[in-house]
């Protein structure tokens, strides 16, 4: 068992940036990362991916994009090279191959058990990730045997699946972007539409996150929204990036000779039903793109450079097509269901009581009620962006600042 002050679990960007803000705070750290460092970024992501936010929309502690095309999309690599830059830039205290398998309350803080020995900590900050494990409806275990089922983080290329067609589920940032990829290898492809969030790459004249993060969007506070829970459970957004900056939503998909269905609702064998949601649902995200619009418009009018925006281009409402209520996957020659259906988190090895009912870690801006325990990196945790590569500055800044804050008033209180 060694001491140390405080145990960060995960070497992705929210426990690097994390470990910046505590190494500038003279805080006695680890950083234990089962993988390598950035691992999902390196394992868990297809080939092809480029971040959906500019290369600019980095920022960490400490550090932010300096190279040549600050407009363009990172690849997955470059996502890589630039955590190791961060982490060259600091040195962090890191141990990469290292599994954390229990974290228990003891006297004066935590017992921290690793596959490579223990630790007892005073503090533990949680920073495994918001996009932990691919979620599964519960009904895909009724899907035919002889049905290949693949998640994004196995998914490498379209080339890796078997020939015939593939039924993704999910219209979001993922299952847009690989139901688009997997078509254009030659498979058909049906794409299973639920709630989703439309948006144009660029929009008078500039990227969409440049307007967003200038309107303060992305920096928004958990405690400024009406509705924290449903604004943490909203869908990705419809971006992806490329060198050509192309907008990709439902409208390009079907063009492309993609076929929309539903949302799927059930299985049984080789039969997948659909819900009638198709219409209500693409209609909501027209209006929330329309309001989206407006509120950029209403920006750049109250903006001493107005005049030198480009003018409102006009808006295509995106018309639902007859959709099935159920497939027979056999007779549309469908071999595979890729389920890009979001992300659920799980602690297993977590054995203080902060979990709720299903299983997410209660907080309240990464600070849980139990004292010493942190949370890092997760859906609006503290603001709109924080589990975004460029939210993880001012949250690990704040959440470092609370922490050192307690560990004074303990002291003073021993004293
Ligand atoms: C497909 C996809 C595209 C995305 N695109 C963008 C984008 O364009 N722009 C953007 O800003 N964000 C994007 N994100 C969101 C976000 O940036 C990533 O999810 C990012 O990986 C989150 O970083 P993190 O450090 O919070 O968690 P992670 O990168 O998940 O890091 C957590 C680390 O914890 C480790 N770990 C887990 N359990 C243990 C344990 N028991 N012991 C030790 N270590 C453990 C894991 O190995 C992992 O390395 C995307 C996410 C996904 C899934």
């Amino acid at each position: 068992m060694q001491d140390i002050d405080t145990v960060v679990i995960g070497g992705g960007q929210a426990g690097l940036a994390l470990s910046r803000s505590l190494t500038d705070r003279d805080v006695d750290h680890v950083v234990l990362e089962r993988g390598r460092l950035g691992e999902r970024w390196r394992s868990e992501r297809w080939d092809s991916l480029r971040l959906l936010t500019p290369r600019w929309q980095s920022r960490l502690p400490g550090f932010s994009y300096r190279g040549s095309d600050p407009d363009g999309y990172m690849s997955r690599a470059e996502v890589v090279e630039y955590l190791e830059a961060y982490a060259a830039s600091f040195d962090p205290p890191l141990r990469t191959g290292v599994t954390v398998t229990s974290v228990r309350a003891s006297s004066g803080g935590f017992t921290v058990e690793t596959d490579e020995g223990g630790w007892r900590a005073r503090n533990v900050v949680i920073a495994t990730g918001d996009c932990h494990q691919p979620f599964v409806p519960p009904f895909a275990t009724e899907l035919a045997d002889d049905v290949l089922q693949v998640v994004p983080t196995r998914y490498k290329n379209p080339e890796r699946l078997p020939p015939g067609g593939v039924l993704v589920v999910g219209a979001s940032s993922t299952g847009l972007q690989l139901a688009h990829e997997i078509h254009a290898s030659g498979r058909p492809v049906t794409l299973s539409v639920a709630r989703h969030s439309r948006l144009p790459r660029t929009y008078r004249g500039r990227d969409i996150m440049a307007w967003l993060d200038e309107m303060g969007v992305f920096s928004e506070r958990a405690e400024e929204v009406s509705d924290l829970a449903s604004s943490r459970s909203q869908p990705s957004l419809q971006l992806v990036g490329t060198e050509d900056r192309r907008t990709m939503d439902l409208g390009t998909a079907m063009e492309a000779g993609i076929r929309l269905v539903g949302r799927a609702e059930s299985a049984a064998g080789k039969i997948v039903r659909f819900g009638d949601n198709l219409v209500e649902d693409i209609v909501a995200a027209d209006v929330k793109l329309v309001r989206l619009r407006q509120r950029i418009d209403d920006h750049i009018a109250r903006s001493a450079w107005a005049d030198s925006v480009p003018g409102v281009p006009p808006i295509e409402m995106i018309e639902a097509p007859d959709a099935p209520s159920s497939l027979d996957l056999a007779r549309a020659g469908i071999r595979t269901v890729l389920w890009a259906t979001g992300f659920t988190r799980s602690y297993p090895w977590l054995h203080v009581p902060v979990l709720d009912a299903r299983g997410e870690v209660r907080h309240e801006g990464g600070v849980t009620d139990w004292p010493g325990l942190y949370v890092m990196g997760l859906r609006f945790l503290r603001r709109r962006n924080s589990s975004f590569i460029d939210g993880q500055a001012r949250d690990a800044e704040e959440i470092a600042d609370h922490l050192t804050a307690s560990r004074r008033v303990a002291s003073a209180a021993v004293a």
